[in-house]
C-alpha cells in the first residue's frame, strides 16, 4: 500500500496551495481529487454566468510575487472560465499536478492507533496511508437536489448548477425553468434570461440581492493594480471578512435620516460587497438599524421592477438585509420586467411534482425543455458527510458532530489525531473572502507541522478541554448576530435534508482578525490545546 507523509483530500483553492506548502517542507505528499482537473468549486460550478462576487485582484493567491505579477484579471469580478483558467495557470507554474491524483473520490479515511496512520480509501477501492490527512473538501461542495417527487421522470434537459456539464447548453428559444433563488439562482436567471424562449423563476424564499456593478479592468487599473498588491493584502487582512471592504465605523441610527440615505445610495452604486461588508456596523446586530436599510433596498427593487406585484414577491419578509448571503447582481430585477419571464412564488402554488413535460403546482402544469435546479448545497458539512471519517475508538466524525459540528480552531477535531480540517466549520474561512483565510489555514497547518518536524513530534491532538472551550466560543459570539436567527446555510438548515430543520451554526463570526490572533496566539504558547507524541 502506498505510503504518504500526507493525503490532501481536494485540488481545490485550499488543497493545491497545502500541496504547494508540504513540498516545501520536504514531505511526500499525495492529493485525491474526485473531480476530473484541478480547481474545485470553480471546476464544478460551470452554470451560466457564475462570477466572483469577490474584487477579482482580492481573490487571487497573495503568497507568490511572480504570480501577482504575472496574472492579468481581465474584469474586476471575473467569470468563472477565467478563475479556473488562473487554477489551472497556478497549478503548472508550481507543477502541483505531477502529485495530485484526478477522478479519484476518497470514500473512507480510518485512523489506525497502534501505527498512527490514517488508511484512506477511494471509491475505485484502492487504498493508502499517511501520517497526516488534510481535508480541503471546501464548503460548498456537495450538490443538493431538491426532495421533489418525479425529478426522474422529466423527459427535456435537467440540470443542478454545481454538476453543469463541460460542453456548451443553449437556452435559445426554449422554455427553461430554473428551481432556486439564492447567489448561484440569481447569477443563472440573469444570464439565461438573456437568450431563454421563457424563462419561468420558481422562487420559495427571495433574498435581497445588490448591484455587482462590475466592468473590465482598463491597461491603467491594471498597472495600479499590480503595483498595490501589498496594500490590497493588508486591507482585507484587517476587515472582518477579508474583503476589501470594511463595516463604517458609525452606527446606522446615529447618523441623520438624509446622511444614512446618501450613504446607502452610494453603496448601492458601488461595485462589489461594500453595502454587505462595508455597511454600518450595527445592521447585523441591531433589527432597528436593519429595518433601515432593509427599507433602502426594498425602495431599489420596487423601482427597478415595473410590476408592483411581482416587485413585492421579491422583496424578503422574512429575514432582514445581509442576514442571508447576499446575492450580487447585474440587471437581475430588470428580468422580472422582460415579457419572457415569469415568476411563481412557490410559497403560494407549492410545486406538487416535476412531470414527464414540466412541473406541475398546486395550481397547475407547464411544460419546460429544461429544468435548472439551483438548490444549493449540504454546506460546510457536505464534504465531511460525504466520506466515513473514523477516529479514535472507532467513532466516527458524523457520530461526533450529530448535535453540531464541534472543533478546536475549525482545524482539528478531538478524537481525531492528525487530521487537518481546512475550512472546516467553524472555522473563520467559512465566512470570508476565501481564498485569504485559506492562505491562513494553510499557513498555520504547515508551521504546526513544521513545528513537529523539527521537534521530532508526529502525532498532534486537540485537547477535549480546548474543544469544548472553541465551540462555546463560536456559538456565544454566533448569538449577537441577527443572522443566527434566520434559517440559511450559514445555519445548517437544509429543507431537502433529513433531520436539518434545526439551527446549528456553521460559521465562525468573530472575524477573521481575530481568529488569526487567536490561531497565532495558540502557536506563540507552544500550541496550547493541542497535545503532542
Ligand atoms: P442557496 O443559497 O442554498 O440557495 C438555494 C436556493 O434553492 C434557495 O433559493 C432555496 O430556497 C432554493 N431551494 C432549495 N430547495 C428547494 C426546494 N426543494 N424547492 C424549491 N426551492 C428550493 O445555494 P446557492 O445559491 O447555490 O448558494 C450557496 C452559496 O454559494 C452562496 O450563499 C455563496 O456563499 C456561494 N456562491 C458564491 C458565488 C460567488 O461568489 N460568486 C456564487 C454563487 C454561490 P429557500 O431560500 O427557501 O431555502
Amino acid at each position: 500500500m502506498a505510503m504518504f507523509d500526507a493525503i490532501v483530500i481536494g485540488a481545490g483553492m485550499s488543497g493545491l496551495y497545502q500541496l504547494h506548502k508540504l513540498r516545501q517542507l520536504g514531505l511526500k505528499v499525495r492529493v485525491y481529487e474526485a473531480g476530473g482537473d484541478v480547481g474545485g468549486t470553480w471546476y464544478w460550478n460551470r452554470y451560466p454566468g457564475a462570477r466572483f462576487d469577490s474584487e477579482s485582484w482580492s481573490y487571487g493567491y497573495s503568497f507568490d510575487d511572480e504570480v501577482l505579477k504575472e496574472w492579468e484579471w481581465s474584469e474586476h469580478f471575473a467569470a468563472q472560465p477565467e478563475t479556473l483558467a488562473y487554477l489551472n495557470y497556478v497549478a503548472d507554474k508550481l507543477k502541483l499536478r505531477r502529485d495530485i491524483r484526478f477522478d479519484s473520490r476518497v470514500t473512507a479515511c480510518a485512523y489506525d492507533e497502534a501505527a498512527n496512520e490514517w488508511e484512506v480509501t477511494l471509491e475505485d477501492g484502492d487504498t493508502a496511508r499517511c501520517r497526516f490527512l488534510i481535508t480541503a473538501v471546501g464548503p460548498l461542495s456537495t450538490p443538493v437536489w431538491p426532495t421533489i417527487p418525479g425529478i426522474q421522470d422529466f423527459k427535456g434537459e435537467s440540470y443542478h448548477t454545481a454538476t453543469w456539464p463541460h460542453h456548451p447548453v443553449s437556452f435559445a428559444g426554449k422554455r427553461v425553468a430554473v428551481i432556486g433563488t439564492g447567489a448561484t439562482g440569481v447569477q443563472t436567471i440573469q444570464e439565461v434570461a438573456k437568450t431563454a424562449g421563457t424563462l419561468t423563476v420558481f422562487q420559495r424564499r427571495p433574498n435581497w440581492c445588490a448591484p455587482l456593478v462590475n466592468a473590465k479592468i482598463t491597461a491603467e487599473e491594471q498597472a495600479k493594480i499590480k503595483a498595490s498588491y501589498p496594500e490590497i493584502f493588508a486591507r482585507c487582512r484587517a476587515s472582518h471578512g477579508c474583503f476589501i471592504h470594511d463595516a463604517d465605523p458609525r452606527r446606522a441610527l446615529e447618523v441623520s435620516p438624509q446622511e444614512r440615505e446618501a450613504f446607502y445610495e452610494q453603496r448601492y452604486a458601488e461595485p462589489g460587497f461594500g453595502i454587505w461588508m462595508g455597511n454600518f456596523r450595527d445592521i447585523f446586530v441591531s433589527r432597528e438599524a436593519n429595518d433601515t436599510i432593509s427599507e433602502f433596498v426594498a425602495r431599489k427593487i420596487r423601482e427597478r421592477v415595473k410590476d408592483p406585484k411581482i416587485a413585492d414577491k421579491l422583496i424578503p419578509k422574512d429575514h432582514g438585509f445581509g442576514t442571508r448571503r447576499v446575492p450580487l447582481e447585474t440587471n437581475y430585477y430588470e428580468v422580472y420586467n422582460q415579457p419572457n419571464v415569469t415568476l411563481v412564488d412557490i410559497r403560494e402554488t407549492p410545486i406538487e411534482r416535476i412531470t414527464p413535460a414540466g412541473i406541475a403546482t398546486s395550481d397547475t402544469q407547464r411544460d419546460f425543455d429544461m429544468i435548472i435546479y439551483a438548490t444549493g448545497f449540504d454546506a460546510v458539512l457536505g464534504g465531511f458527510n460525504k466520506m466515513e471519517i473514523t477516529g479514535l475508538g472507532g467513532r466516527t466524525l458524523k457520530d461526533k458532530w450529530a448535535e453540531g459540528p464541534r472543533t478546536y480552531l475549525g482545524l482539528q477535531v478531538e478524537g481525531f489525531p492528525n487530521l487537518f480540517t481546512l475550512v472546516g466549520p467553524h472555522n473563520a474561512a467559512t465566512f470570508c473572502n476565501i481564498p485569504r483565510c485559506i492562505e491562513q489555514n494553510v499557513e498555520w497547518v504547515s508551521d504546526v507541522l513544521a513545528h513537529m518536524q523539527k521537534q521530532g513530534l508526529n502525532r498532534i491532538a486537540a485537547t477535549r478541554a480546548a474543544e469544548d472551550a472553541w465551540t462555546e466560543h463560536v456559538y456565544e459570539t454566533g448569538q449577537k448576530l441577527l443572522f443566527t436567527q434566520v434559517d440559511s446555510w450559514f445555519m445548517g438548515i437544509n429543507t431537502n435534508l433529513p433531520g436539518r430543520n434545526k439551527r446549528t451554526f456553521l460559521l465562525y463570526a468573530a472575524g477573521a482578525p481575530a481568529y488569526r490572533e487567536r490561531c497565532d496566539e495558540v502557536a506563540a504558547r507552544g500550541y496550547e490545546g493541542f497535545t503532542f507524541d
